[in-house]
């Protein structure tokens, strides 16, 4: 899932005044940031075993959730975000397939093979946090506004696009040659995504 954690964010923002919204919409991809980093350091994240299961996902709620009270000072946001980090996986499964638990099977309901299912989904979550948000006040005008629902859907569509393209979205380092230290370690390799 991608745009459909942002709504889910905004939904949440729009539940608590004094939530920060910036932070709640990071902490919803928070996951996903670290996947990016192991892309970005060249290093094999299997499945997402250092980022999607259940132990990583908790230990990056605790994190996320205390350095977001530290900035922000509001316990609601603090909260929030650990609360949107963990909810990542579950939304995670309806739209994909992976770890959900080190050594596990992977799981997942595979929206993603029915790329207009999974927009219908992902997009009526942008919707429900973005009609959220615009009946607030406290909510930013950056985020409530039309271009701020269009963007998000614009780019749901490119997402759909490139994954279909290329059978999966998101790059992974643990194909490229050199990064194969993890995959080696483990019977099941990465390839079989
Ligand atoms: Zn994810």
């Amino acid at each position: 899932m991608i745009t459909g954690h942002l709504g889910v964010a905004g939904a949440a923002h729009a539940s608590r005044r004094d939530s920060s919204l910036p932070w709640l919409l990071a902490a919803a991809m928070a996951p996903d940031f670290i996947d990016a980093l192991f892309v970005v350091a060249r290093q094999c994240n299997p499945h997402g075993l250092y980022s999607h299961t259940v132990p990583a996902a908790a230990l990056l709620a605790v994190v996320f959730g205390a350095v977001a009270y530290y900035f922000t000072g509001r316990r609601a946001t603090g909260l929030l975000s650990a609360l949107l980090v963990l909810t990542h996986l579950p939304l995670d499964f309806i739209t994909g397939r992976k770890l959900f638990w080190p050594g596990a099977e992977m799981m997942g309901l595979r929206l993603y093979d029915h790329p207009i299912g999974d927009f219908v989904v992902e997009a009526a979550l942008v919707l429900l946090g973005w009609w959220l948000m615009r009946r607030r006040q406290w909510a930013p005008r950056w985020a409530t506004g039309r271009a701020a629902l269009v963007w998000l859907l614009v780019f749901q569509i490119a997402v759909e696009a490139v994954g279909t393209a290329r059978g999966g979205a998101k790059p992974s380092a643990c194909g490229e040659p050199g990064v194969g230290a993890l995959r080696r370690s483990g019977p099941e390799g990465p390839a079989a995504a």
